[in-house]
């Protein structure tokens, strides 16, 4: 029997990184900032690594949560401690160009609570360990990983995404604006449910007065009362695809780049299919989460 095994994982690096900075971005995604041992960790934007989730036990009340997470826990009743029985993988996608500070890794992890009207059940069980990180713990990790990354060719590139699904679609912007300089004209399209759901906003604002082939649009779907949200408001597949239409653009012509939550994700690859965008066209990575 022959067992061919991918180039992706021979190439690939077990490495032990050590947990520098963790921030929350939104009530419901963590960053976190790792450092590798050396410099040498070379990959392209959009790739992921896996974290080696080992055997654990943690209380829910000795983590740090946001309010808005805190509540989510109690409104769904999920049980007070988590256990993982035995050691596990999970896929989380580099925030950032491997350029951008060698010997260092980004994260953007999203803390998997049950579904609303859920009861009982458990939060998720890699995500609530990679909320349980410290600076100064240790996390196995494998990688990189993944063939999601920028094509190369000269069409203009738009990015539509959600949710921790920035992660990868950040690094290739960044990417190609700060490092591969293409010039080609990228648009980023960012669907939120409310304000307190967006970041990196002002890192985008600065982007786009930077780089004149650069223009990024957030986009609410339940935008509050105090948000004071003069911006487009809906499902951001759809906002996106109504303003691309009236700028006349040849949607056909151009590349696709979608990563989110997978009702966005669906939903986005299907209204690209219904305008004539080509499959060939459309790229994509399905966290299934
Ligand atoms: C290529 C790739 C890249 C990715 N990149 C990222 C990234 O950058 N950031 C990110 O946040 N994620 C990313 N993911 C997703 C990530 O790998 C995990 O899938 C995610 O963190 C959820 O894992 P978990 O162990 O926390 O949840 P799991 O334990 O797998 O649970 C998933 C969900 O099921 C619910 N659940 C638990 N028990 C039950 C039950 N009995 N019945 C019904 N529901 C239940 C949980 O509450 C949770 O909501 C990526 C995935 C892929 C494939």
């Amino acid at each position: 029997m022959v067992v061919g095994i991918s180039d992706e994982v021979l190439s690939a690096q077990e490495l032990t990184a050590e947990v520098v900075e963790c921030r929350f971005l939104t009530p419901f995604i963590r960053e976190i900032r790792l450092r590798l041992p050396g410099n040498d960790f070379e990959y392209a934007a959009g790739s992921y690594v896996h974290v080696r989730v080992p055997p654990y036990q943690l209380e829910y009340a000795a983590l740090e949560l946001t309010t808005e997470a805190k509540s989510a826990c109690e409104a769904r009743g999920v049980p007070g401690a988590r256990v993982n029985e035995s050691e596990i993988r999970r896929a989380y996608s580099l925030a950032t160009p491997c350029e951008q500070e060698p010997g260092t890794i980004v994260l953007n992890v999203r803390l998997m609570v049950p579904p609303e009207g859920s009861h009982a059940l458990p939060v998720g069980v890699g995500s609530t360990y990679m909320w349980s990180l410290q600076p100064g713990d240790k996390l196995e990790i494998v990688g990189p990983l993944g063939d999601f990354r920028a094509r190369e060719s000269d069409a203009d590139m738009i990015f539509i995404g959600g949710g921790a699904g920035m992660a990868p679609l950040r690094a290739i912007i960044r990417s190609e604006l700060q490092y591969a300089r293409s010039g080609r004209k990228i648009d980023y399209w960012y669907g939120a449910r409310a304000r307190a759901d967006l970041f990196y906003a002002t890192e985008f604002d600065s982007l786009q007065e930077e780089h004149a082939n650069f223009r990024w649009q957030p986009v609410l779907s339940e935008p509050l009362a105090a948000d004071g949200w003069e911006g487009p408001t809906g499902f951001v597949h759809t906002i996106a695809l109504q303003v691309l239409k009236s700028q006349n653009r040849d949607l056909a012509a151009c590349e696709f780049y979608v990563c989110g939550p997978p009702p966005m994700l669906s939903a986005t690859r299907k209204i690209l299919a219904d305008n004539k965008v080509p499959e060939t066209s459309v790229f994509f990575d399905d966290f299934g989460i």
